[in-house]
Protein backbone atom coordinates (compact mmCIF):
# COMPACT_ATOMS: atom_id res chain seq x y z
CA UNK A 1 0.00 0.00 0.00
CA UNK A 2 1.28 3.23 -0.82
CA UNK A 3 0.36 6.92 -0.15
CA UNK A 4 -0.09 8.72 -4.07
CA UNK A 5 -1.99 12.21 -3.24
CA UNK A 6 -3.30 14.57 -0.60
CA UNK A 7 -5.44 17.18 -2.03
CA UNK A 8 -6.84 19.97 0.31
CA UNK A 9 -9.41 22.95 0.13
CA UNK A 10 -10.68 25.45 2.65
CA UNK A 11 -8.60 23.55 5.19
CA UNK A 12 -6.94 25.44 7.74
CA UNK A 13 -4.25 27.89 6.03
CA UNK A 14 -5.72 26.10 2.56
CA UNK A 15 -7.63 28.47 1.05
CA UNK A 16 -6.26 27.73 -2.06
CA UNK A 17 -6.69 23.89 -3.89
CA UNK A 18 -3.43 22.22 -3.16
CA UNK A 19 -2.33 18.65 -4.34
CA UNK A 20 0.86 17.15 -3.26
CA UNK A 21 1.21 13.83 -5.19
CA UNK A 22 3.69 11.23 -3.30
CA UNK A 23 5.56 10.31 -6.28
CA UNK A 24 9.18 8.85 -4.35
CA UNK A 25 9.66 7.29 -1.39
CA UNK A 26 10.44 10.13 0.75
CA UNK A 27 9.08 13.48 0.76
CA UNK A 28 10.11 16.04 2.21
CA UNK A 29 7.88 19.37 3.14
CA UNK A 30 10.12 22.15 4.03
CA UNK A 31 9.36 25.28 4.74
CA UNK A 32 9.01 28.65 7.60
CA UNK A 33 7.47 28.22 11.22
CA UNK A 34 3.85 29.17 10.60
CA UNK A 35 3.50 28.01 6.47
CA UNK A 36 1.12 25.12 7.12
CA UNK A 37 3.68 21.93 7.71
CA UNK A 38 1.60 20.48 10.92
CA UNK A 39 -1.39 21.64 8.89
CA UNK A 40 -0.96 19.00 6.27
CA UNK A 41 -0.55 16.10 8.71
CA UNK A 42 -4.00 17.38 10.04
CA UNK A 43 -5.42 16.95 7.15
CA UNK A 44 -3.78 13.60 6.90
CA UNK A 45 -5.62 12.37 10.25
CA UNK A 46 -8.80 14.79 9.62
CA UNK A 47 -9.66 12.79 6.37
CA UNK A 48 -9.03 9.42 8.12
CA UNK A 49 -11.85 10.18 10.53
CA UNK A 50 -10.62 12.03 13.51
CA UNK A 51 -13.45 13.63 15.40
CA UNK A 52 -11.50 14.99 18.41
CA UNK A 53 -10.71 19.17 17.15
CA UNK A 54 -8.19 19.02 20.04
CA UNK A 55 -6.35 16.11 18.18
CA UNK A 56 -6.07 18.38 15.12
CA UNK A 57 -5.07 21.30 17.30
CA UNK A 58 -8.29 23.34 17.25
CA UNK A 59 -10.96 23.94 19.49
CA UNK A 60 -14.33 23.26 17.90
CA UNK A 61 -14.53 21.27 14.15
CA UNK A 62 -15.31 24.85 12.61
CA UNK A 63 -11.70 25.70 13.35
CA UNK A 64 -10.52 23.71 10.80
CA UNK A 65 -12.50 26.00 8.06
CA UNK A 66 -10.41 28.82 6.40
CA UNK A 67 -10.57 31.18 8.84
CA UNK A 68 -10.05 34.02 5.86
CA UNK A 69 -7.20 36.91 5.88
CA UNK A 70 -6.91 40.61 5.52
CA UNK A 71 -7.68 40.09 1.50
CA UNK A 72 -9.49 36.84 1.36
CA UNK A 73 -13.16 36.04 2.62
CA UNK A 74 -13.86 33.13 5.14
CA UNK A 75 -14.61 29.93 3.09
CA UNK A 76 -17.82 27.83 4.28
CA UNK A 77 -16.86 24.30 3.39
CA UNK A 78 -13.33 22.32 3.66
CA UNK A 79 -12.74 19.25 1.56
CA UNK A 80 -9.86 16.87 2.35
CA UNK A 81 -9.10 13.73 -0.20
CA UNK A 82 -6.75 10.97 0.17
CA UNK A 83 -5.71 8.85 -2.46
CA UNK A 84 -3.93 5.32 -1.61
CA UNK A 85 -2.37 2.90 -4.15
CA UNK A 86 -1.27 -0.99 -4.41
CA UNK A 87 -3.98 -1.58 -1.72
CA UNK A 88 -4.98 -4.94 -3.27
CA UNK A 89 -4.91 -7.55 -0.52
CA UNK A 90 -4.16 -4.66 2.32
CA UNK A 91 -7.88 -3.42 2.57
CA UNK A 92 -10.87 -4.78 2.49
CA UNK A 93 -12.21 -3.32 -1.02
CA UNK A 94 -12.15 -4.62 -4.41
CA UNK A 95 -10.43 -2.31 -6.41
CA UNK A 96 -6.24 -1.27 -6.60
CA UNK A 97 -6.86 2.53 -5.52
CA UNK A 98 -9.02 4.02 -3.45
CA UNK A 99 -9.69 7.83 -2.54
CA UNK A 100 -11.52 9.01 0.16
CA UNK A 101 -13.25 11.73 0.81
CA UNK A 102 -14.19 13.75 4.08
CA UNK A 103 -16.03 17.26 3.56
CA UNK A 104 -17.01 20.00 6.57
CA UNK A 105 -19.67 22.48 6.06
CA UNK A 106 -20.17 25.85 8.54
CA UNK A 107 -23.39 24.58 9.11
CA UNK A 108 -21.86 21.40 11.27
CA UNK A 109 -22.76 18.90 8.18
CA UNK A 110 -20.16 16.63 7.74
CA UNK A 111 -19.25 13.86 4.42
CA UNK A 112 -17.17 10.86 3.78
CA UNK A 113 -16.90 9.48 0.63
CA UNK A 114 -15.03 6.64 -0.48
CA UNK A 115 -14.02 6.18 -4.38
CA UNK A 116 -17.21 9.14 -4.67
CA UNK A 117 -19.62 7.39 -3.22
CA UNK A 118 -21.37 8.93 -0.04
CA UNK A 119 -20.63 6.59 3.16
CA UNK A 120 -20.99 6.49 6.58
CA UNK A 121 -17.66 7.70 9.16
CA UNK A 122 -18.10 4.19 10.11
CA UNK A 123 -17.30 2.46 6.76
CA UNK A 124 -14.16 5.05 6.74
CA UNK A 125 -13.52 3.40 10.20
CA UNK A 126 -13.63 -0.63 8.89
CA UNK A 127 -11.64 0.21 5.83
CA UNK A 128 -8.58 0.93 7.76
CA UNK A 129 -9.07 -1.41 11.06
CA UNK A 130 -6.19 -3.13 11.36
CA UNK A 131 -4.22 -1.41 8.52
CA UNK A 132 -2.04 0.50 10.20
CA UNK A 133 -3.28 3.76 8.92
CA UNK A 134 -6.41 4.60 10.87
CA UNK A 135 -7.01 7.54 12.86
CA UNK A 136 -5.95 6.05 16.33
CA UNK A 137 -2.47 4.02 14.34
CA UNK A 138 0.77 5.45 14.73
CA UNK A 139 1.61 5.77 10.97
CA UNK A 140 1.20 9.82 11.41
CA UNK A 141 3.91 11.09 14.08
CA UNK A 142 3.45 14.56 14.23
CA UNK A 143 5.43 17.09 16.39
CA UNK A 144 5.68 15.68 20.22
CA UNK A 145 3.77 12.40 19.26
CA UNK A 146 7.27 10.49 19.93
CA UNK A 147 6.99 11.78 23.71
CA UNK A 148 3.43 11.25 23.89
CA UNK A 149 4.50 7.14 22.78
CA UNK A 150 6.75 6.91 25.16
CA UNK A 151 4.80 8.19 28.21
CA UNK A 152 1.64 6.27 27.20
CA UNK A 153 0.17 3.69 30.05
CA UNK A 154 0.99 0.22 29.14
CA UNK A 155 -2.81 -0.83 28.47
CA UNK A 156 -2.81 2.53 25.76
CA UNK A 157 1.06 1.60 24.03
CA UNK A 158 -0.97 -2.41 24.04
CA UNK A 159 -3.47 -1.00 21.45
CA UNK A 160 -0.74 1.01 19.34
CA UNK A 161 1.27 -2.80 19.37
CA UNK A 162 -1.92 -4.29 18.46
CA UNK A 163 -3.08 -1.96 15.66
CA UNK A 164 0.76 -2.21 13.96
CA UNK A 165 0.56 -6.23 14.12
CA UNK A 166 -3.05 -6.08 12.33
CA UNK A 167 -4.98 -7.82 14.87
CA UNK A 168 -6.97 -4.18 15.61
CA UNK A 169 -9.50 -4.71 13.22
CA UNK A 170 -10.28 -8.58 15.10
CA UNK A 171 -10.20 -6.92 18.36
CA UNK A 172 -12.51 -4.28 17.32
CA UNK A 173 -14.71 -7.30 15.78
CA UNK A 174 -14.46 -9.16 18.90
CA UNK A 175 -15.55 -6.48 21.21
CA UNK A 176 -18.61 -5.27 18.69
CA UNK A 177 -19.23 -9.13 18.88
CA UNK A 178 -18.51 -9.37 23.15
CA UNK A 179 -21.84 -6.21 23.01
CA UNK A 180 -23.99 -8.10 20.99
CA UNK A 181 -23.63 -11.38 22.75
CA UNK A 182 -24.42 -9.22 26.22
CA UNK A 183 -27.44 -7.56 24.24
CA UNK A 184 -28.80 -10.85 23.27
CA UNK A 185 -28.01 -12.11 26.78
CA UNK A 186 -29.57 -8.79 28.11
CA UNK A 187 -32.52 -9.60 25.91
CA UNK A 188 -32.62 -13.39 26.78
CA UNK A 189 -33.13 -12.43 30.35
CA UNK A 190 -36.00 -9.81 29.26
CA UNK A 191 -37.69 -12.49 27.89
CA UNK A 192 -36.80 -15.20 30.52
CA UNK A 193 -39.02 -12.23 32.73
CA UNK A 194 -41.47 -11.87 30.93
CA UNK A 195 -42.08 -15.91 29.92
CA UNK A 196 -42.08 -16.62 33.69
CA UNK A 197 -44.85 -14.03 34.47
CA UNK A 198 -46.74 -15.25 31.61
CA UNK A 199 -46.53 -18.82 32.90
CA UNK A 200 -47.66 -17.64 35.92
CA UNK A 201 -50.62 -16.12 34.55
CA UNK A 202 -51.10 -18.85 32.62
CA UNK A 203 -51.30 -21.22 36.24
CA UNK A 204 -53.66 -18.64 37.25
CA UNK A 205 -55.96 -18.82 34.06
CA UNK A 206 -55.88 -22.56 33.81
CA UNK A 207 -56.85 -22.40 37.61
CA UNK A 208 -60.28 -20.38 36.37
CA UNK A 209 -60.59 -22.19 33.27
CA UNK A 210 -60.71 -25.42 35.28
CA UNK A 211 -63.34 -23.74 38.36
CA UNK A 212 -65.14 -22.30 34.70
CA UNK A 213 -65.49 -25.66 33.46
CA UNK A 214 -66.25 -27.21 36.84
CA UNK A 215 -69.14 -24.68 37.19
CA UNK A 216 -70.49 -25.04 33.60
CA UNK A 217 -70.48 -28.88 34.41
CA UNK A 218 -72.44 -28.71 37.74
CA UNK A 219 -74.89 -26.09 36.20
CA UNK A 220 -75.95 -28.40 33.28
CA UNK A 221 -76.49 -31.16 35.59
CA UNK A 222 -78.68 -28.43 37.74
CA UNK A 223 -81.09 -27.79 34.85
CA UNK A 224 -80.98 -31.82 34.31
CA UNK A 225 -82.02 -32.45 37.60
CA UNK A 226 -84.49 -29.40 37.72
CA UNK A 227 -86.04 -30.70 34.42
CA UNK A 228 -86.62 -34.54 35.60
CA UNK A 229 -87.98 -33.40 38.77
CA UNK A 230 -90.35 -30.86 36.68
CA UNK A 231 -91.50 -33.57 34.69
CA UNK A 232 -91.84 -35.90 37.26
CA UNK A 233 -93.87 -32.98 39.14
CA UNK A 234 -95.90 -33.01 36.00
CA UNK A 235 -96.32 -36.68 35.79
CA UNK A 236 -97.78 -36.90 39.23
CA UNK A 237 -99.84 -34.17 38.39
CA UNK A 238 -100.90 -35.95 35.20
CA UNK A 239 -102.04 -39.11 37.40
CA UNK A 240 -104.23 -37.42 39.91
CA UNK A 241 -106.26 -35.76 37.51
CA UNK A 242 -106.77 -38.42 35.66
CA UNK A 243 -107.42 -40.13 38.97
CA UNK A 244 -109.93 -37.31 40.24
CA UNK A 245 -111.50 -37.43 36.81
CA UNK A 246 -112.21 -40.93 36.76
CA UNK A 247 -114.07 -40.01 40.56
CA UNK A 248 -115.82 -37.29 39.21
CA UNK A 249 -117.07 -39.85 36.41
CA UNK A 250 -118.33 -42.34 38.67
CA UNK A 251 -119.96 -39.96 41.33
CA UNK A 252 -121.38 -38.16 37.59
CA UNK A 253 -122.62 -41.76 36.79
CA UNK A 254 -123.97 -42.42 40.52
CA UNK A 255 -125.71 -39.31 40.85
CA UNK A 256 -127.37 -40.14 37.52
CA UNK A 257 -127.84 -43.50 38.44
CA UNK A 258 -129.30 -42.51 42.18
CA UNK A 259 -131.55 -39.39 41.09
CA UNK A 260 -133.23 -41.36 38.17
CA UNK A 261 -137.05 -41.20 38.56
CA UNK A 262 -137.10 -44.94 37.98
CA UNK A 263 -134.41 -46.26 40.62
CA UNK A 264 -136.07 -43.38 43.36
CA UNK A 265 -139.77 -45.00 43.16
CA UNK A 266 -138.18 -48.17 43.48
CA UNK A 267 -136.64 -46.72 46.53
CA UNK A 268 -139.48 -45.22 47.86
CA UNK A 269 -141.53 -48.42 46.93
CA UNK A 270 -138.75 -50.31 48.81
CA UNK A 271 -139.03 -48.41 52.07
CA UNK A 272 -142.86 -47.67 52.19
P1 LIG B 1 5.93 25.15 12.77
O1 LIG B 1 7.05 24.85 11.89
O2 LIG B 1 6.12 26.34 13.63
O3 LIG B 1 5.36 24.00 13.50
P2 LIG B 1 3.99 24.83 10.70
O4 LIG B 1 4.56 25.05 9.36
O5 LIG B 1 3.75 23.44 11.12
O6 LIG B 1 4.74 25.64 11.80
P3 LIG B 1 1.19 25.08 11.11
O7 LIG B 1 1.11 24.93 12.56
O8 LIG B 1 0.84 23.92 10.26
O9 LIG B 1 2.59 25.61 10.72
O10 LIG B 1 0.27 26.24 10.60
C1 LIG B 1 0.03 27.36 11.37
C2 LIG B 1 -0.60 28.39 10.49
O11 LIG B 1 -1.85 27.97 10.04
C3 LIG B 1 -0.80 29.67 11.23
O12 LIG B 1 -0.30 30.73 10.45
C4 LIG B 1 -2.28 29.81 11.35
O13 LIG B 1 -2.72 31.13 11.29
C5 LIG B 1 -2.75 29.04 10.16
N1 LIG B 1 -4.09 28.52 10.42
C6 LIG B 1 -4.47 27.59 11.29
N2 LIG B 1 -5.81 27.40 11.24
C7 LIG B 1 -6.28 28.25 10.28
C8 LIG B 1 -7.57 28.53 9.75
N3 LIG B 1 -8.68 27.91 10.21
N4 LIG B 1 -7.70 29.45 8.79
C9 LIG B 1 -6.60 30.10 8.32
N5 LIG B 1 -5.37 29.85 8.78
C10 LIG B 1 -5.19 28.96 9.75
Amino acid sequence: MRLKKLTIFGFKSFADKISIDFDCDVISIVGPNGCGKSNIVDAFRWVLGEQSARSIRGERMEDILYAGGSSRKPLNMAEVSLTLTDIEGELPIAYNEVTITRRFHRNGESEYLINREQVRLKDIHDLFLGSGLGKNAFSLFEQGKLDQLIQLHPNDRRTIFDEAAGIGRFLVKKKETVKKLSQVADNYARAHDSYSEVEKQLKHLRRQALQAKNYQETQHALILLEKTALFKKWKRGDTEIQNLSEKLTLLFFLQVFLFHPAVLSLFQSALF
